[in-house]
């Protein structure tokens, strides 16, 4: 019989890790809180309409693809997998501008809007296609323990781009504030503001324009239950409703865990709830003290709304981002003066334009997301303003009038998220990467007083995302199997 795992949580890092860890022989146990796994990538389900409750855009698909090959699958074993085209639309006042798919198509936009920024442009995305290379081959997949890990030939000639951000880059391919804005974009996935994301992460601009946008047909959930049905061939069992109150320890050594349900023991424990409350879960053996966490940058927390609605998704597409209010002021409103914004942008996603399983017939749904800075209290009052505000914008930009056809409306706000997944401050998607935050500078992977005590997820190495997280718990599983198995 092999060695005994407890895992706490089922984000994609928990059940990453789960698979390795099984298909190595060990038993493994998986512990949620909530009433099914997925984690951020919760499936909710009313009257016939199914919302992704987290994240939407399938990005790096190469990376889903490396996890289903280690295991003899590809993602086509599991879901259909098809290429947005065009990939998302952005609005604003005073126009919208589609990204279509295929970096040519691109190309040829923004030189239809900016004639000059073609060189510019090319070499930019080159060099972001070159980044994407060099970070999954080197940096990604590494455990963050030791600065020898990042450093390479090809790191030490990219240097610049750790001290440089990605806003001065942009700043110089093009002066229109709407472009800047799309190339911005993709490392706002990262958490944190562009004038704080080191440029090196260019290469998320090579993932958005380059690798493109994707749809699992069924939405995300399709992707937790993927991982799932390989979990449960190496038997891993589930827990779902049960909550780990206590990791129990004796002297370095961690033991097992008290739940709602009783006390399991282990011989390795690995975490995947939000780093800040797996450490409340350790008491004394915490690797960091609450103080730590106070001057950190945390990602962005989010004002989410499922929608279901009478009639068709008009005008709209799968993917639409509304940059027509200040986004300067709304990023201040994040990172400096953690306020609610007054004129909040915002991310609309119609699936269901793309998935006819998702609604009744005749129906659609809609998911709205307005990011906000962790840790500010929300109301219901100011949820439902932000609303009326989107739904005002729906109509004036894209002639979408959905007011009289709603069925169906759930808000979910920084208030869930602390108490559905725990989230420090209600994050919700983890540690910002920042330069201080990036790699060997994010929280450890291995607890310093219990020597088999390990974390995984979004808030350790490498940072927000379900790529990252995948990578996070491809990164743990190895750790564990290379020193202790
Ligand atoms: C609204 C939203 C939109 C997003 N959009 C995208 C996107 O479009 N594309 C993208 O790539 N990424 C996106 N993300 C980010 C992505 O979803 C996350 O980075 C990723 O899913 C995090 O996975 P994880 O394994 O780190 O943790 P989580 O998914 O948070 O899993 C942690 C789990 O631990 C459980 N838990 C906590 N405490 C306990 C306890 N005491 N006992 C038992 N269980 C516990 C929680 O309930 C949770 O299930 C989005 C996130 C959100 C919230």
């Amino acid at each position: 019989m092999g060695k005994k795992v407890i895992i706490i949580g089922s984000g994609f890092s928990a059940l990453t890790a789960a698979c390795y860890l099984a298909k190595s022989g060990c038993e493994v146990n998986v512990f949620e809180k909530n009433e099914q796994v997925g984690g951020r990538a919760s499936v909710f389900r009313k009257d016939g309409y199914s919302f992704d409750m987290g994240p939407s855009w399938y990005w790096m698909p190469d990376v889903f693809e490396k996890f289903f090959k280690d295991f003899g699958y590809s993602s086509s074993d599991f879901y259909n997998l098809v290429r947005l085209d065009p990939a998302y639309r952005v609005y604003f006042d005073s126009e919208k501008i589609d990204i279509q798919s295929g970096v040519e198509n691109i190309i040829s936009t923004f030189i239809q809007i900016d004639p000059s920024c073609e060189n510019a442009l090319r070499k930019f995305l080159n060099q972001a296609e070159e980044n994407y290379k060099i970070a999954i081959q080197n940096l990604v997949y590494q455990p963050g323990f030791s600065i020898t890990e990042l450093i390479t030939v090809q790191t030490a000639l990219r240097l610049p781009l750790f001290v440089s951000t990605i806003s001065e880059q942009v700043k110089k391919i093009t002066q229109n504030p709407h472009l800047q804005s799309i190339l911005e974009f993709p490392v706002l996935f990262l958490g944190a503001k562009p004038s704080q994301t080191p440029a090196f992460y260019n290469f998320m601009n090579h993932a958005d324009f380059g690798l493109g946008t994707w749809y699992p047909e069924g939405g995300m959930g399709k992707v937790v239950e993927a991982m799932v049905s390989i979990a449960n061939k190496y038997k891993v069992n589930f827990h779902t409703d049960t909550c780990v109150e206590e990791v129990l320890s004796y002297d370095e050594v961690a033991v097992g865990i008290s739940t709602n349900k009783g006390n399991y023991y282990a011989d390795i424990i690995v975490s995947g709830a939000d780093y800040a409350h797996t450490d409340k879960l350790l008491g004394k053996n915490a690797n960091y003290k609450e103080t730590y966490w106070e001057n950190k940058t945390f990602a962005p927390s989010s004002i989410l709304y499922y929608v279901g609605f009478k009639g068709k998704a008009e005008h709209v597409l799968h993917h639409n981002l509304f940059f027509d209010t200040d986004f300067e002021k709304h990023s201040e409103s994040i990172y400096d003066t953690k306020i609610f914004p007054e004129k909040p942008l915002f991310y609309a996603n119609f699936p269901s334009l793309s998935d006819n399983t998702l609604a009744p017939e005749g129906h659609s749904t809609a998911f709205f997301l307005i990011p906000v800075a962790p840790g500010l209290y929300d109301t219901q009052k100011l949820h439902d303003t932000y609303f009326d505000s989107i739904v005002k914008r729906l109509k004036k930009h894209c002639g979408l009038d959905i007011k009289d056809k709603i069925e169906f409306k759930k808000s979910f706000g920084i208030r869930d998220f602390e108490s559905r997944y725990n989230s420090c401050k209600g994050n919700a998607y983890g540690l910002a990467n920042t330069l201080l935050q990036t790699s060997i500078l994010r929280p450890k992977i291995r607890n310093k007083n219990l020597y088999n005590f390990f974390y995984t997820g979004q808030l350790t190495v490498p940072g927000p995302g379900v790529p990252p997280a995948i990578i996070s718990g491809k990164i743990v599983s190895d750790f564990i199997l290379k020193k202790y198995l």
